[in-house]
């Protein structure tokens, strides 16, 4: 079975100060029956790492870049990270496909890099408003995880993908539970018809506006393992109340 997981995606938020809810979430949960993942900043990761040293709270990047080392003023490798104390690394959230015009190929390369390094790559797909109007929800979303996966190395340890809905994310508005089990069943179809079984260990998160009033009911929905969390991560106390509906 598929170990649930409750992915914390805190964007570009939080200083110092507010490692003190890290530290409160990871005493919240001293043997959670999920995986709990928390992903700060990159300034935040090694201090983050070190305030929850010794509790079951994995803590991951946001992005890296698909290089080792070298010449990327202002970039990240996966093996910094490694050393940082992440264990995860979210890669081709949206928001990096729109701000950094991040293509399914600069995800795969950075899946790649990521996979070498031994961390587990989360990578994010999602479908715009004006796709979803206009029919393309599967079709978009297939091409991403075809594009976006690496050939090789993809298993249930190594791989998580999160279906995020563009629209959804950070909106209030979440798609109906029909829709979250039909993209999560597809995408299930999709990873096993390319991966073989190795796939049906692949957990399959749902993002986008979860929160500890609807999260119950989107954990219970088809192929859905569990939630990326962006703004209800920020605090333990709605976090908490999520990780506990799942
Ligand atoms: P949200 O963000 O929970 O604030 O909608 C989700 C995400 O972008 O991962």
């Amino acid at each position: 079975m598929r170990r649930k997981l409750a992915a914390g995606n805190w964007k570009m938020n939080g200083t110092g100060a507010s490692l003190s809810e890290a530290m409160a979430l990871a005493a919240a949960h001293p043997d959670p029956q999920v995986d709990i993942l928390l992903c700060p900043p990159a300034t935040l990761i090694d201090r983050m790492a070190d305030a929850v040293h010794g509790s079951r709270l994995a803590v991951g990047g946001q992005d890296c870049h698909a290089a080792a080392s070298g010449a990327h003023t202002g970039d990240i490798s996966a093996a910094m990270l490694a050393d940082a104390g992440a264990s995860y690394v979210i890669l081709g959230h949206s928001e990096r496909r729109t701000d950094h015009a991040e293509t399914d190929a600069a995800v795969r390369a950075k899946a790649e890099a990521v996979l070498a390094e031994g961390l587990v790559a989360v990578v994010c797909v999602g479908e715009t408003d004006a796709q979803r109007d206009a029919g393309q929800t599967l079709a978009v979303v297939g091409a991403q995880i075809k594009g976006s996966l690496p050939d090789a190395g993809v298993t249930g340890q190594s791989v998580v993908v999160a279906y995020e809905p563009v629209w959804a994310i950070g909106t209030g508005r979440v798609p109906t539970l029909d829709q979250i089990a039909e993209v999560h069943d597809f995408m299930r179809a999709e990873l096993v018809a390319r991966f073989g079984d190795a796939a049906h260990g692949i957990r399959l998160l749902y993002g986008g506006s979860v929160k500890p009033s609807n999260a119950a009911e989107i954990f219970a929905t088809s192929n859905v393992d569990g939630a990326l969390v962006g703004g209800a991560s920020l605090t333990a106390a709605d976090f908490s109340a999520i990780i506990a509906a799942l």
